[in-house]
């Protein structure tokens, strides 16, 4: 592809007036390759993993599509739903609608994001002022749907982003449910960083004659991402944690763990050690998670620990590190994980803290991405707390037989997550699960904005 800037990918001057506004100069290689495709009017099927501009390259050639419908008039009719984008997760529900807000600021053209775990009610009355563009988690679209405060019937676009996260999510039965809302006569297009057969199996039902684009060879990671594997015992991940950060100069770093339990536990831990670390994951309210995720955009948190549901999707700007402080069992979330940095083009580096109990799951990782990482034996310094199994000041990783794990002795450590009290101004609840069915809500954060011409 030789598109240079994106003046020749024919989109309007309102559009590139805000692309220009937003600094972008060149379009990435998925938005030069899947712009002309979806304005020429075809399906699409992108491997496009997150960070490569993919929210960009569906947003811009709808928006060019749309441009000729927008309208001035107050009336709700003249806004019906014309383009529905459906998302895994909040996080990436609010970070599109964003985009789609900053590439639209200069049409007439309306967005808006909903949601689960917010108060449905206070939802509606934006949805029923009309809106073009709607960005929309599945759960609670259907919640939408039955309480007749939206009408799918006009939808002329949808997307599916992420497709690859919404199977995995259990978001199937859903998925079918919203597409046989939409009327047949429509455009899709479909994006997701992984290409297996389940994709290829729904990408067959939902596209009509799709044009296939990958901008990275299947299930690739990110070259621009230095990838580095630390083999280290299960209770020294946490003194080689903290001896990472404190000899990086990153300024931001995420570190992902498996389970909920883990990412508050070493949120505490690094706090008692001195970092500004947050724990962002499913047991935090949608209120706590959006707070949790501006102090780290803003810098007020330098370590982020979060499970891979809630910190999919996030998009922080030249985040420099991500940190595996347990490797993911499925190969794929792993491509996801440290899709988290060298974003457009920025270098990031990407750190796993393995385990011999992990060592199976780095193999799975390794045939995934087709290559070997680099893998290095941590040097942990000995830390005070703990009982030295040697009388070395400092031990190394051996290989197998692993040694036995030790549990902690703080009861805090067995406890689930408790949110603060003051993360509940309005002595609500958390609420948290895939499908976004509340079990009790809480105020609406809500994201509405209508773009001025
Ligand atoms: P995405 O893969 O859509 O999550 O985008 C990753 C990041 O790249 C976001 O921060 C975008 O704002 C940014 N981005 C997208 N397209 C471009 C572009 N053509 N030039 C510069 N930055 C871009």
């Amino acid at each position: 592809m030789s598109t240079t800037c994106f003046a020749d990918l024919n989109l309007a001057p309102e559009i590139l007036k805000a692309l220009a506004e937003s600094g972008y100069i060149t379009p990435t290689p998925v938005q030069a390759q899947a712009i002309p495709i979806v304005i020429e009017g075809c399906d699409l099927m992108a491997g496009a993993q997150t960070g490569t501009g993919k929210t960009a390259a569906f947003v811009l050639p709808i928006l060019q599509k749309l441009l000729p419908l927008a309208s001035a008039s107050t009336s709700p009719a003249r806004h019906p739903v014309r383009a529905l984008i459906l998302v895994p997760t909040r996080e990436l529900a609010i970070q599109v609608e964003e985009s789609v807000v900053t590439y639209a600021k200069h049409t007439r053209l309306r967005s808006l994001v909903v949601f689960g775990g917010v108060d449905i009610k206070t939802q509606t009355p934006h949805l029923k002022t009309g809106i073009e563009i709607l960005v929309a988690t599945p759960g609670r679209l259907l919640d939408h749907v039955e309480q007749k405060t939206v009408q799918l019937n006009q939808v002329q676009f949808l997307v599916l982003d992420e497709a690859d996260r919404m199977l995995d999510m259990g978001f199937m039965p859903d998925l079918k449910r919203i597409l046989a809302l939409l009327p047949k006569q429509r455009q899709s297009l479909m994006f997701s960083a992984t290409f297996s057969n389940e994709i290829k199996k729904l990408s067959a039902e939902f596209l009509i004659d799709p044009k296939l684009i990958e901008v990275a060879r299947s299930n690739a990671t990110a070259e621009n991402v230095t990838q580095k594997v630390y083999l280290v015992e299960q209770a020294d991940k946490h003194a080689l944690l903290a001896q990472l950060l404190r000899g990086s100069d990153a300024t931001q770093v995420l570190v992902f763990t498996k389970t909920k339990i883990t990412a508050s536990r070493l949120a505490r831990q690094l706090q008692r050690d001195g970092f500004a670390a947050d724990a962002i994951h499913g047991d935090k309210t949608q209120l706590e998670r959006i707070q949790a995720l501006d102090a780290f955009k803003q810098g007020k948190v330098t370590v982020l620990i979060g499970t891979d549901v809630a910190a999919r999707g996030l998009d922080i700007d030249q985040l420099p590190m991500v940190i595996n402080y347990e490797i993911p069992s499925a190969p794929e979330d792993y491509v996801h994980r440290i899709g988290r940095t060298g974003r457009a083009g920025a270098s990031g580096a990407a750190v796993s803290l393995v385990s011999p109990e992990e060592e199976k799951y780095l193999k799975e990782i390794e045939k995934l991405i087709k290559h070997e990482i680099q893998k290095e034996s941590a040097v942990v310094p000995q830390q005070a707390p703990r009982a030295p199994r040697s009388g070395h000041p400092e031990r190394s990783y051996t290989p197998r037989p692993a040694a036995p794990k030790k549990s902690s002795h703080d009861p805090w450590f067995d406890k689930p997550y408790e949110p603060s009290a003051s993360a509940f101004p309005n002595n609500s609840q958390p609420v948290e699960r895939a499908g976004d069915k509340p079990k009790k809500e809480i105020a609406a954060l809500l994201v509405r904005r209508q773009s001025q011409p």
